[in-house]
This record gives C-alpha cells, sequence and structure tokens, in this order.
C-alpha cells in the first residue's frame, strides 16, 4: 500500500531506492523462550559479550592518549563500573535462568529496571547517568549480535539504497562519504544539526524529523525521496514512480548546466564581486571544492578529524591535513576552524557527559579548558601556514576575555616555535565566529582585536531563539527570518563592513537561495557554504542588482510582521 511521510527538508535531490532499516541496539531487543537445555549456553554467550565489552572499554582506557580529557578516563572507569555491577550481568545470569528468556531480553529487562531507579533520583547529576547505563548495555548488545559498531554494509549491485535509522550522528555520517547511500532519512534532529550539516556536505538527499520513519518503512520497501520537499513516498504506484524519475532526470539536467558558469567570476549585475567559498569537514573534500569553482575554503571544520576514532590526531597527522588544504587550494584564502568539539560532535567514548552540552564546555571553551589539545592543534595550524594562505578561525568567542585569553595562547604557541626556530607566517590572521548573540550585541571588541569575523547563523539562531538545533520537536521554531535575526545580522554585516573587517556568513543560510539576495542587501559580500550549493548561488549572484536588492531588504530589515517580511523576501527573490 502507498502512502507518504513527510519531515524536515534537509538535503535537496531526489532519490528512488530500496529501503535499508538501520538497527538501534538496545530499543529493538527480540524476547524469546529458549528450552531448557540451552540455557547454560546462552549465559556463556552472556558471560562472552560482557568479557568482550569489557576487553574494549579497557584496551580504550589503556590507548588514551596524555592530552585527552581527564573526564575521558572517569568515564570509562564508570562504564566498567556499570558493566560489573551485579544488578547488570548477575542479575541477567539469573533471568535467563528463571525465566528461560535469551540473552538480550534478560540484559534489556536489568536495563530499564536500573534506567527506572536512576531516573527517580532527586540530584540532576544521578539522574543523568541513566545515559551512562543506557550505554553500556547497548555495547554489550552489539557484541551479542556479533556486529559491534553500527553501521550497514554500503549499497550493493547497483540497487540504490535508503539508510533509514532513527538517529545518525555526525560521527556516523561522516563515515558514509565513501558509501553510495541515495539518501537518508531519520526519525528525529533539527534542519541544522550537524548530521544534517554532513548530509548537504554528502550532496545526498536527506529528511530528519520523520518520527515514525522506523516504524512504517519495512526492510526492502521501494521509497521516493524528494530532499528538497522533505517527502517520502513509501511503495510509489506506476504513475508517481514515473514522474519522480522524471523530476530525478531534470534535477540532474539542472546541476550539469550550472556547471557551466563554474569559472565566472561571482559578480553581481553591478558589477559588485562577491566571494564564494567552500565549508569543509576533510582534506579530501577539496577536489569537490574545486570543481565547484570556490575561490576559498570559507570554514573548515577542523573537529571531523577527531571523531571516529578511539585516539586523537597527533600534531604531525594535523599539520599534514592542513598543508594538504593549503597546498590543494593554490593559494586561495583557506580557513580553517580551531576544533568545536563539544555538544552533539563528541570525542569517541565522551558521549553525553555535561547536563546540557549545547551550553557546555563547547569549542573555544574545551580549547581553554584543555590547553594541551588545544596548543597541538595551534602548532600544527601554525606550521601549515608556511604552505598557503591559512587563516585560524575560532568558534564561539563570547567575551573580551576568552578573545584576549585565546590571542595570548596563539602569542605563547608563536614563541614556542620561535625558540625551536620552526617557521610559520608571523601575519596569519586569527578571526572569530560570531555565533553567541551577546558576541552579536558586543561586536565592538570583536571588530577591535580580531582581523575578520564569520556568522554562524546555525548557533546564532539556536541561541537567539532558545532551540535546540539537534530537536526536531522545537524545529518548527527555527526561523531565519524572525527579526530578531534579521537585526543581528543587518548589525554585525553593517558594523564590520563600517570598520573594514571582512565579514563572511558560514552558517546554513549562506547556501540557501531563498536568503542570498536578502544577505547581499545586508551588505554581505562573502559567503561560505557546502560546495554543492555554490553554483546555484553564484547563479543568483550573477542575477542581482544591488540597486534593486537593497531599498526592498532595509524594508524586510524594519517591518516586525512575519507575514509581511516573508512577503517582501518572495519580492526580493522574484526581482
Ligand atoms: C554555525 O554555527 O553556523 C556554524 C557554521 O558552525 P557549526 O554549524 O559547525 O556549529
Ligand atoms: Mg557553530
Amino acid at each position: 500500500m502507498s502512502f507518504s511521510l513527510h519531515g524536515i527538508a534537509v538535503s535537496s535531490g531526489i532519490a528512488i531506492g530500496h529501503a535499508h532499516r538501520l538497527s538501534h541496539t538496545s530499543l529493538e531487543v527480540a524476547h524469546y523462550v529458549l528450552p531448557k537445555a540451552l540455557l547454560p549456553d546462552e549465559i556463556v554467550r552472556l558471560d562472552t559479550a560482557l568479557q568482550t565489552t569489557r576487553d574494549e572499554l579497557t584496551s580504550l582506557r589503556a590507548s588514551r592518549p596524555a592530552q585527552a580529557a581527564a573526564e575521558f578516563e572517569a568515564f570509562l572507569d564508570l562504564h566498567l563500573m556499570i558493566l560489573d555491577d551485579e544488578h547488570i550481568s548477575q542479575a541477567a545470569r539469573t533471568m535467563i535462568e528463571r525465566e528461560s528468556c535469551n540473552a538480550e531480553w534478560a540484559l534489556k529487562v536489568q536495563m530499564d529496571t536500573l534506567v527506572a531507579q536512576f531516573e527517580a533520583f532527586e540530584d540532576a547529576y544521578l539522574r543523568e547517568r541513566k545515559s551512562d547505563v543506557v550505554q553500556v548495555v547497548e555495547r554489550v548488545l552489539k557484541h551479542l549480535s556479533g556486529q559491534p559498531g553500527h553501521i550497514p554494509p554500503p549499497a550493493s549491485h547497483g540497487v540504490s539504497t535508503i539508510l533509514v535509522a532513527h538517529d545518525l550522528s555526525p560521527a556516523d555520517l561522516i563515515q558514509f562519504k565513501s558509501h553510495q547511500f541515495a539518501a537518508f532519512l531519520t526519525d528525529v534532529g533539527g534542519a541544522t544539526s550537524h548530521t544534517a550539516i554532513v548530509a548537504r556536505g554528502l550532496n545526498t538527499p536527506c529528511v530528519v524529523g520523520l518520527h515514525h520513519a522506523r516504524e512504517l518503512i519495512r526492510e526492502g520497501d521501494l521509497l521516493v525521496v524528494d530532499g528538497a520537499q522533505g517527502v517520502i513516498i513509501v511503495d510509489p504506484d506506476k504513475q508517481v514512480l514515473s514522474d519522480y524519475r522524471l523530476r530525478q532526470s531534470q534535477w540532474e539536467l539542472e546541476r550539469k548546466k550550472l556547471k557551466r558558469i563554474r569559472t565566472t567570476r561571482a559578480t553581481t549585475l553591478d558589477g559588485t564581486l562577491v566571494e564564494l567559498h567552500a565549508n569543509i569537514e576533510m582534506p579530501h573534500d577539496v577536489p569537490e571544492v574545486r570543481e565547484n569553482g570556490a575561490t576559498g575554503v570559507g570554514l573548515f571544520r577542523s573537529e571531523f578529524l577527531f571523531l571516529n576514532r578511539d585516539d586523537l590526531p597527533g600534531e604531525e597527522e594535523q599539520f599534514e591535513a592542513y598543508r594538504a588544504v593549503a597546498e590543494g587550494m593554490e593559494g586561495m584564502p583557506v580557513t580553517i576552524r580551531t576544533f568545536d568539539l563539544g555538544a552533539d560532535k563528541q570525542l569517541k567514548g565522551a558521549e553525553r557527559v555535561a547536563s546540557n552540552p549545547a551550553l557546555g564546555l563547547r569549542a573555544i571553551r574545551l580549547c581553554l579548558a584543555e590547553p594541551q589539545l588545544f596548543q597541538t592543534q595551534l602548532r600544527a595550524l601554525l606550521r601549515a601556514t608556511v604552505y598557503g594562505n591559512i587563516k585560524i578561525l575560532v568558534p564561539m568567542l563570547s567575551s573580551a576575555s576568552e578573545i584576549n585569553q585565546t590571542l595570548q595562547f596563539i602569542d605563547a604557541t608563536k614563541r614556542q616555535l620561535d625558540e625551536q626556530g620552526i617557521p610559520y607566517n608571523r601575519a596569519v590572521q586569527i578571526g572569530g565566529m560570531i555565533e553567541i548573540p551577546a558576541a552579536a550585541l558586543a561586536l565592538n571588541v570583536f571588530v577591535k582585536k580580531l582581523d575578520f569575523l564569520s556568522i554562524g547563523t546555525n548557533d546564532l539562531i539556536q541561541y537567539t531563539l532558545a532551540i535546540d538545533r539537534t530537536d526536531e520537536e522545537v524545529a518548527h521554531l527555527y526561523d531565519p527570518l524572525h527579526p530578531a535575526i534579521l537585526y543581528l545580522l543587518a548589525h554585525i554585516i553593517g558594523s564590520a563592513n563600517k570598520a573594514g573587517v571582512p565579514v563572511s556568513v558560514c552558517g546554513e543560510m549562506a547556501g540557501e537561495l531563498a536568503y542570498t539576495r536578502l544577505l547581499l542587501g545586508f551588505g554581505l559580500r562573502q559567503f561560505s557554504m557546502h560546495p554543492a550549493q555554490l553554483l546555484g548561488v553564484k547563479q543568483r549572484v550573477l542575477t542581482s542588482s544591488l540597486a534593486d536588492i537593497n531599498p526592498l531588504a532595509q524594508k524586510i530589515l524594519r517591518s516586525d510582521d512575519p507575514l509581511k517580511i516573508r512577503d517582501l523576501l518572495s519580492k526580493l527573490n522574484s526581482l
């Protein structure tokens, strides 16, 4: 039977293929009764999985690099303690014997009991520890299933495969760069979560916030995914399928046509040059940046070098990565952001430690709290500056004292390199991301102390409107056209321009065609986005006249009526 599902459109394009459901371990555990004779084997199976998990955690602990966060070790100790807690292991054994059930079920029941006990604690810290119990049990369940890790096999034999998951972390998704999935669908997630951002970077249709897709879609179901509308059609009939096949080929044709303007300079109709840069996650993204005609890398999210691994990238490894990007861009600007770990991008094994990660020890806060880690990255970055046009960008700055501390730290690292006779570009530019409302409102200090600014609209919107960007329950409140956001954007761009400090937008708004003219009208002349969005934005720039745009953009800025703002924006976009 054909039916449709609606979610949040995250990455455009049309995909047609068969569903592959990604299992979410503990959430779906089968219950079956075993013959008495098989119970001893079932207990051995449980004990083997417990021992494998214990070995895994112990070896993670032993391989902890010296500069890893101290929480990492405490976290592993806690997990080892939970694993050996008799309420988990012994209670599960007893349950297998008493109820003749399978090991997975026994573990799940013990986990639920323990989670309920933790939930009843008054102390918030103890209450939060329930997620550690779940994580430990998930690890054991993975070993029981004989499939540690939950990344599925790649698509096979030319049949398009569409991944249907409850949730995918940015770390999961980055591993799919080499897989050929035709689309990604998840039950949870917001439009500017890092998972969504990575999907866009993969240039693969993606719809998130579908709520019940994993329940409603069966393995192997034929699906049509419309990534632009956020619509999924399950088991489409012949007519729908052929309509979408046609739309799919038209979409591909459009993309091919856009390639013609790859080397055209991005100037408006009135001759103003606009820099269109690309956002990347890994050095191997550089060829795509070049293919799409970017004139620089505006945001290299360096924290992706730290994900999906048990150790940390050392100075040499980071240096090679930064140097590869600088050389690959052949003298064009390469803006490398110091690592923005924390929130939804956690080091492996350090997940869910903070009670409110988005407001916690994230980005520059984590760097300043872990000077060893920060220094390793800064040394690698500074050394790489000799090989191209590297600029350093610092995320999540919120105050003058944070800027001062950061600049002092960079100076100290420079002195260390001087003492060792190691060369670097002494004039390397240091910029700051404006993504916390406090930074936007107290912009003067940023303009005075930094060489350039880059507006992170994803976080600026998240923090200004107080909506978790990863939470689909509040995704409808995410509104780049909220008058407060428009005011902040116009204020940041206007103030930076007035002070002669270069400013760009590197959040998702920069790649959305609906906002290109509005941002041009606010005075923005530098955009940074996913390579796949670049040619579309360039075409929009080429067909825009600042003389026509500016008055309408100012009118939008002066309006506080949401409907009028939308109406004026559609006028602006149909000029
Ligand atoms: C942003 O916040 O807009 C941004 C570009 O940074 P990130 O999405 O990596 O948080
Ligand atoms: Mg950000």
